[in-house]
């Protein structure tokens, strides 16, 4: 004791400074969204170094994201100097694993200088050992085995350990000798995937009772945030390496749980306490981010779930906006009102990266990225590629532009084989040097081979086969639409095919931007129009650096804060999606909503939430209902600017395209459609809600108060 408190520490609540120098023994801090959970991390952390308890190399502390740990060590460093750079175990999950295998590999059959595999490669090798198998690799993919093994090993099973009773119905059963046959040969390549780093570890430390000790011995303490996200294998991690001194802390929210489908446990909250007797839970309730009305709208709606652990929330920023509430007619309109908001707070005095747009599902960014090139106003697509640039568009892309100019070699490069029909990178080496002899395009080189017998009959085959196609497609433009041409084009190339088979992780969000593409260029006249404009979007498409708004999607906006919030395409079907919707049991609506609570949590000062009453997917309109979390959120905080006119009789609609879309496999885009049994459910829904808000707030609300009877039908 004695002396004035630190500078670091004098800005804490009670709460708060006690979780920062309770720095023996286990530590809970269960807080709600904006409390300072990280705050309380990072100070913790300087605080315990700053007071010499322990040196940087002897701090264990693991963060959500590679940005986060950055952050956290920049923050360090501004209240404790240059020593921070020593904290070489702060980091992911994954990259401290790795670091730690990096030293121990000879333990788990690894060489230190042990590779880490990508998807990629991870399938091929799946689909080589599948079809030594003699399983039918389409019906069982390399992707579904993947996810499958990956799943295991989030719980922190090796092939030993997983439970017969868990060995799923991959290929009758198979799938666990299949996991321990890529096991072996990954060991063999002196390579590892994402999922063995943690579960490598996990083997190295219950076999090696001294190299566990030593870490324990090193690590005098362990702190994590976003604790609500572990999964078991995480869990299982921190819990051995934690348990030598216990001085573990670690931080989170319940209500902030949204990687369940990755495997993430809040279980693992309820099993610290076991795990760690005595364990000190501090609980803290002062909101620091957030106005009263966005705090209060937030905690409204996540009420809504049941088994909550519960917490209240307040917060001193009285007054400021409320919630804002937009009901507009389409998704081209609810694009244009985000720009003209965003435009009237840049003229007002905001900066550009104070506003962010958080979308649910990625198709949703192509309507705003297309609006801001037009208007130029800067942007940045956070976790992951901006849309022209994904790779399924950028494959699209390349069909179009090959059957409008068949000598597009660059375009006939990505497409030849993808799908994938047989047509190897050899051939394509080969078909590459006959063209440059020649001087000819691919697609002409291609022709000459075809004649000759410089391939394998098969590969000949293979491309004729493709020639005649892209012969048969050139021969529909002029006759038919360019959004049913490419329709045709993806379908008959087996390209959708091949996605719809696809049980990855990715396939049904390639899906929805492949319709998303296609119903974006109905705005053109022709395709050479439509092609004019991608090469221009793409050229002005280049990354906005400096001051630009943000747009990424809910769930890499975790942990984050900006003062202006959009949160578009609150509609039932698209949030809650409809997998969400058409699960049985509460769980992943719940999910859901906390993904809802997440995002209004992220503003500072305000947020704006919009929906549409219409969405075109894929040449169809559908109608759409306003998201149950709509009417959850309390009225009093609540500001439901409407459009009005936007219903009762908008713009025409348009002809419905015949879709042969129109499948099961991919019911999770037709959100509102008439004959999907969401719509059922969501039309029961509506009965009750036009009893809802609307008319609490007087029925003067037109987005609410039409009722599902203004709401425009879709054409069958
Ligand atoms: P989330 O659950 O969203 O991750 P969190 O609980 O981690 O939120 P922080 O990001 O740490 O919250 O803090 C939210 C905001 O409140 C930050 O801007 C932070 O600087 C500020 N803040 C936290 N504690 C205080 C405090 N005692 N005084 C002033 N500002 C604070
Ligand atoms: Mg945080």
């Amino acid at each position: 004791g004695g002396g004035p408190a630190p500078d670091y520490l004098s800005g804490l609540n009670t709460e708060q400074h006690e979780a920062v120098v309770t720095t023996e023994g286990p530590v809970l801090v269960l807080a709600g969204a904006g409390t300072g959970k990280t705050r309380v991390l990072t100070t913790r952390l300087a605080h315990i170094l700053s007071t010499g308890r322990a040196r940087p190399w002897e701090i264990l502390a693991v963060t959500f994201t590679n940005k986060a740990a950055r952050e956290m060590r920049e923050r360090i460093t501004h209240i404790i100097g240059p020593e921070a750079e020593g904290l070489r175990w702060l980091g992911t999950f994954h990259s401290v694993a790795a670091q730690i295998l990096r030293r121990h590999a000879e333990l788990v059959g690894l060489k230190s200088n042990y590779t880490i595999i990508d998807t990629d490669d991870n399938e091929r090798l799946l689909k080589q050992l599948i079809e030594a198998e003699n399983i039918d690799a389409k019906r069982w993919t390399p992707r579904i085995l993947s996810g499958l093994i990956d799943a295991w090993k989030n719980r922190g099973w090796t092939p030993d350990r997983v439970p017969p009773s868990e060995a799923g119905e991959f290929a009758n059963g198979k799938g666990i000798s299949l996991y321990r046959q890529y096991q072996e040969r990954l060991r063999i390549l002196n390579a590892c995937d994402f999922g063995d780093l943690l579960l490598h570890n996990i083997t190295i430390f219950t076999g090696n009772p001294d190299v566990l000790a030593d870490f324990q011995r090193r690590f005098q303490y362990v702190m994590v945030d976003e604790y609500q996200d572990t999964n078991v294998a995480q869990y299982l991690w921190l819990r051995l390496l934690a348990q030598g001194r216990q001085n573990v802390c670690c931080v989170g929210d319940d209500d902030q749980s949204i990687y369940g489908w990755r495997g993430a446990e809040v279980d693992n909250i309820l099993r610290f306490e076991r795990d760690f007797p005595g364990a000190k839970v501090v609980r803290l309730e002062r909101n620091y981010r957030s106005t009263e009305h966005i705090l209060a709208a937030a905690s409204t709606l996540i009420t809504a779930n049941k088994g909550r652990l519960g917490k209240t929330l307040w917060t001193e920023e009285t007054g400021g906006e409320k919630v804002k509430v937009s009901g507009v007619w389409d998704g081209e309109a609810e694009s244009r009102m985000v720009a003209d908001e965003i435009e009237k707070a840049k003229r007002a005095g905001r900066r550009y990266n104070q506003m962010a747009i958080l979308v649910r599902a990625s198709f949703q960014m192509r309507a705003f990225e297309e609006r801001f090139v037009m208007l130029q106003i800067p942007y940045k697509v956070v976790g992951g590629p901006r849309f022209f640039e994904r790779a399924e568009i950028r494959d699209a892309h390349a069909y179009l532009r090959l059957i409008q100019s068949p000598d597009d070699d660059l375009a006939f490069e990505r497409i030849v084989n993808t799908p994938k029909r047989g047509i190897g990178d050899t051939s394509v080496q080969k078909l590459l040097q006959i063209a440059r002899l020649e001087g000819i395009s691919t697609v002409e080189a291609a022709r000459v081979i075809i004649g000759s017998d410089d391939l394998p009959a098969r590969t000949r085959t293979a491309l004729s086969n493709f020639i005649r196609d892209l012969d048969r497609w050139r021969a529909q433009i002029g006759n038919m639409h360019h959004q049913r041409v490419l329709e045709m084009v993806l379908e008959e190339s087996g390209y959708t095919d091949a996605l719809r088979l696809d049980k990855g992780p990715t396939s049904q969000t390639r899906l929805e931007n492949l319709k998303e593409l296609v119903q974006s260029m109905g705005q053109f006249d022709s395709l050479e129009a439509y092609l004019e404009h991608v090469s221009l979007v793409m050229d002005l498409d280049r990354e906005a650096t400096g001051d630009a708004v943000w747009i990424m999607t809910l769930h890499s906006a975790k942990g984050l804060e900006f003062p202006l919030v959009f949160l578009p395409g609150w509609e039932e079907g698209v949030f809650p999606s409809q997998r969400s919707m058409d699960d049985k049991g509460e769980k992943g609506l719940e999910e859901e909503r906390r993904l809802a609570y997440v995002g209004i949590t992220r503003a500072r000062e305000e947020a704006r939430i919009s929906f549409v009453a219409n969405r075109q997917v894929y040449g169809r309109w559908t109608s759409q209902l306003p998201s149950r979390f709509v009417d959850e959120l309390p009225l009093e905080h609540v500001d439901a600017g409407s459009e009005t006119g936007y219903y009762g009789g908008g713009p025409g609609m348009q002809q419905t395209v015949s879709s042969r879309w129109d499948d099961p496999g991919v019911s999770a885009f037709q959100s509102g459609s008439y004959d999907s049994p969401g719509w059922k459910r969501a039309q029961d829904r509506v009965q009750q809600s036009s009893r809802g808000f609307g008319e609490r707030s007087g029925g003067a609300t037109a987005w609410r108060g039409g009722g599902s009877a203004a709401r425009a039908k879709p054409i069958e």
